[in-house]
């Protein structure tokens, strides 16, 4: 039976969750400043970084109310309307939530510095990025199971947990989706036309559309189809406010922002703490069971080095004693580089939901056995500073936003010294492999292929970039067009071979007490945005602690 709502109903329903929603912000505000104000010099569980992988790490250990966690977050307050009101990300990128980690300028792209930005506020990348919920595809997680040696890792186990985790608000699919979980997800609302033309001309050169991107579509070729979202209402629902805030007014979870991890303790092999800056003092807490570093793929393996585990010869070169022998710290970098596509709108369309509602994953090579291009399409202009010098740019137009879901090139990260003040050296190496300029020309082609075909081309005047170009022209503007997706991975691996740092329960070879969690344990960037995938890192991690732990 269908029930009605009345508009009073619908009225007082509003006005009493907003008044639960003061009542809540209330107790949170006095509860953490109480806890912020008596300090513990020891916690059960320290979780250095609240992100996609942190956030979960954190609430799913404080569920148990007698085990004290400490969430560390070197950044500020997500309470402010760049994070909140979903179709203001962009403001986020160079402000003070936002790293603004830069490469090394590239050989392999002209010599160009690529801007890599990573959430520096609570929510971490949750609260910064584009909200797009991407699971990866069912060949990642058997990957996964297959380097850890462990089936907790397969796509079998890990569909499971994503049926379990989430709140899906599109058609059911019991089969592949989850309700009643703490990740609200639905298909971006009543999308700008412009979106579900984009699917048909998809469908027009044979990629077929699909009722959602993270069913049966991620099991298969690709497709495309509506992008799934974490926005409800205009709402960004970051990872940090889907898990962490709802216990924040737990006497057993304390969150501190603008604390900034220096360095892990270690004593006689095993991890006992960490040094911290606060408040302008440097401040140790020790963890009597475990240690987490959730920092993300840049300063996770830059605390391990400074901290002593990591290449021996690396750290030497920066006077850092050698508590652990750890090649891969650091090593196996990946991100999606993507390139820009752009057309001139005919008549221009404001950007609706998070600006990208539509998106396809495709093969750059029919005999690949899973997709390895995934395109979104933005429905504002997008380009690099290089390519915005040689093409007419307009204000109005749109973008798709074509990257590589496989690539073979690796990059690597290194130290400029040993303090946490001294910057990291980022080496992407986008581009670096031959067969990654390939599938970046077949990415390109294809961008352009759907961009012009005949469902998509009432809305544009014109082709603005790349145009028809073919051999060393479309290289170079390859070179010139190559970004970052901002997903920064896989530099401190999940594996058991020599260059692997943790096993498939997340510990540290070599370290007692001390696990990662976030996406630099992923063995390869999976297919798709990364920030569902570090969801599913932090909840395996939470399992493997709770039951090692007996929580
Ligand atoms: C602009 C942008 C757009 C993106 N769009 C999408 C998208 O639409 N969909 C998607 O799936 N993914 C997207 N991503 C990627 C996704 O957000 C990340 O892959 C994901 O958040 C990584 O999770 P993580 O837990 O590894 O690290 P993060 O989420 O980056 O969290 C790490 C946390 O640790 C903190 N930290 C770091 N160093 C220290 C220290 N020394 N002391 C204390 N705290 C520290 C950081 O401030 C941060 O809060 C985007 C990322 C960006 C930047």
């Amino acid at each position: 039976m269908k029930i009605e709502t009345t508009p009073s109903t619908s009225t007082s329903r509003m006005g009493k969750e907003r008044l639960e929603s003061a009542n809540m912000s209330e107790r949170v505000r006095r509860n953490q400043s109480h806890l912020r104000s008596h300090l513990r010099s020891h916690y059960d569980f320290i979780v250095c970084g609240s992100g996609s992988s942190g956030s979960v790490v954190a609430s799913r250990l404080a569920e148990n109310p007698d085990v004290h966690v400490l969430l560390l977050e070197a950044g500020g307050s997500d309470d402010v309307p760049q994070v909140m009101e979903a179709n203001q990300w962009p403001l986020n990128l160079g402000s003070e939530r936002d790293w603004g980690f830069q490469s090394k300028p590239s050989r392999s792209l002209n010599g160009r510095v690529l801007h890599m930005a990573m959430g520096k506020v609570l929510g971490g990348g949750s609260s910064i990025n584009v909200m797009v919920w991407a699971r990866g595809h069912k060949s990642d997680w058997d990957y996964f199971a297959q380097e850890a040696n462990d089936p907790a890792w397969s796509y079998d186990s890990v569909l499971k947990i994503y049926r379990r985790i989430e709140d899906w608000q599109g058609s059911p699919d019991p089969e592949h989706r989850g309700a009643g979980g703490p990740v609200f997800v639905e298909p971006a609302t009543n999308p700008n036309p412009i979106a579900p033309a984009m699917l048909d001309a998809a469908r027009s050169l044979g990629i077929p559309t699909f009722e959602n991107q993270n069913g049966r579509m991620m099991e298969g070729d690709g497709g495309a189809s509506i992008i799934d979202v974490r926005a409800k209402a205009g709402k960004r629902q970051s990872i940090f406010r889907s898990y962490v805030y709802p216990r924040m007014d737990q006497e057993n979870l304390t969150v501190l922002t603008g604390a900034l991890v220096l360095k892990l303790n270690i004593e006689a092999g095993r991890a006992t703490g960490v040094d911290v800056l606060l408040d302008g003092v440097v401040t140790t807490f020790g963890s009597t069971k475990e240690m987490v570093l959730s920092m993300g793929a840049i300063q996770t393996p830059k605390l391990l080095m400074q901290s002593g585990i990591g290449d021996e010869s690396e750290l030497r070169r920066h006077g850092i004693p050698v508590l652990q022998h750890a090649p891969g710290v650091g090593q196996n970098f990946q991100d999606h580089v993507a390139f820009d596509c752009v057309w001139e709108y005919l008549d221009p369309l404001p950007p609706k939901n998070t600006m990208a509602e539509a998106t396809f994953f495709w093969k750059s090579d029919p005999a690949l056995p899973s997709p390895d291009i995934q395109a979104c399409q933005a429905e504002v202009p997008k380009t690099t500073p290089e390519n915005a010098a040689r093409y007419n740019v307009p204000q109005h137009g749109w973008t798709l936003f074509g990257g590589l879901m496989r690539p073979k090139s690796r990059g690597h990260l290194s130290l400029t010294g040993p303090q946490a003040t001294d910057p990291v050296v980022i080496e992407p190496n986008f581009l670096s492999h031959p067969d990654d300029l390939k599938a970046a020309i077949a990415c390109v082609e294809l961008c352009r292929e759907v961009g012009n075909a005949a469902p998509l081309r009432s809305f544009s005047k014109r082709e603005v970039m790349p145009g028809l170009l073919k051999g060393p022209g479309l290289e170079d503007f390859v070179r010139n067009a190559a970004t970052t997706y901002w997903h920064e991975t896989c530099t401190a691996k999940m594996g058991t071979d020599k260059m692997s740092v943790v096993n498939g329960r997340l510990q540290v070879y070599g370290i007692q007490n001390l696990r990662i969690a976030d996406g630099s344990i992923m063995p390869r960037v999976t297919t798709g945005n990364t920030m569902a995938p570090c969801v599913i890192i932090g909840e395996r991690a939470a399992k493997e602690l709770s039951k090692d732990h007996g929580l």
